[in-house]
């Protein structure tokens, strides 16, 4: 299994192997650089696919073929589109995920009790959401997921279990952090990439490409594209047979502690 125990531990054996030939039959000193570079890339394909599992285990989908999905919006709450989205999944009886960031609920309160009355529940997506928060220290990390958790509390009353890591980038400090914290880890196997594309056609061309049974959705509550195309979304959803249920659920996961 491709995680980064084993893969230290297959470098491990190639290092030393590789000096032993070295030693008795010399080697050229690119041959550690190959090494080097092959490692770095297996690291960099753990950090960035949230799938991979390499740091530590995320459940990403349902092993499921029962014609069910659930959907998960990051990086709200937003004042812009969330109330939008609450209202379009109520009319449509649908109970999503959100992954909230906890700096924006101070001021959004209203709004933040207003998804969590809806039916929905609510993650971590950390406090700050920091552009260099894959390079903060365990403790720093755990910290500022934690605020996210008062914040939540301060509003709701509950804390959240399930944490989503910013950006989706995982690596050895987070999976200290996520496992001190006694938080679980929710990815996503169908990324909209709703924060980059802004043609609505290819939008849902895409997202409609990832319907199939268990699949779990990334998209942002921060994008007018998101919004305008959910209701064809779901519209294509539902006509194909499929049922959107709550992540939590769906995966058979606590949401709250
Ligand atoms: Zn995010």
């Amino acid at each position: 299994m491709l995680n980064f125990r084993n893969t230290n531990w297959v470098f491990a054996v190639l290092t030393a192997s590789l000096i032993g030939i070295h030693y008795f039959y010399g080697l050229p000193w690119y041959v550690y650089l190959l090494a080097f570079i092959l490692y770095s890339l297996v690291v960099f394909y753990g950090c960035y696919n949230v799938g991979s599992g390499f740091f530590i285990p995320i459940t990403c989908s349902a092993q499921t073929t029962d014609k069910v999905i659930a959907i998960s919006f990051d990086d709200g709450p937003a004042e812009k589109f969330t109330p939008q989205i609450l209202q379009l999944l109520r009319e449509q009886e649908i109970e999503a995920a959100f992954f909230c960031i906890g700096n924006r609920i101070p001021g959004n309160e209203t709004l933040f009790k207003r998804i969590s009355e809806g039916g929905h529940i609510i993650g971590n997506h950390s406090h700050s959401h920091h552009t260099w928060f894959d390079l903060f220290s365990t403790s720093r990390m755990l910290a500022d997921m934690k605020q996210m958790d008062q914040e939540t509390m301060k509003v709701i009353g509950i804390r959240p279990r399930l944490f989503r890591p910013p950006y989706g980038v995982t690596n050895p400090n987070l999976a200290r952090a996520i496992r001190q914290g006694d938080y679980i880890p929710v990815g996503w196997n169908v990324r909209s990439f709703d924060t980059v594309i802004r043609d609505e056609h290819k939008l849902l061309e895409r997202v409609s490409k990832g319907i199939k049974p268990g699949a779990v959705f990334l998209f942002h509550d921060t994008c007018a594209s998101t919004l305008a195309i959910l209701p064809v979304f779901i519209e294509k959803v539902k006509a194909m047979g499929y049922r959107i249920t709550r992540l939590d659920k769906m995966l058979n996961l606590p949401p709250y502690a």
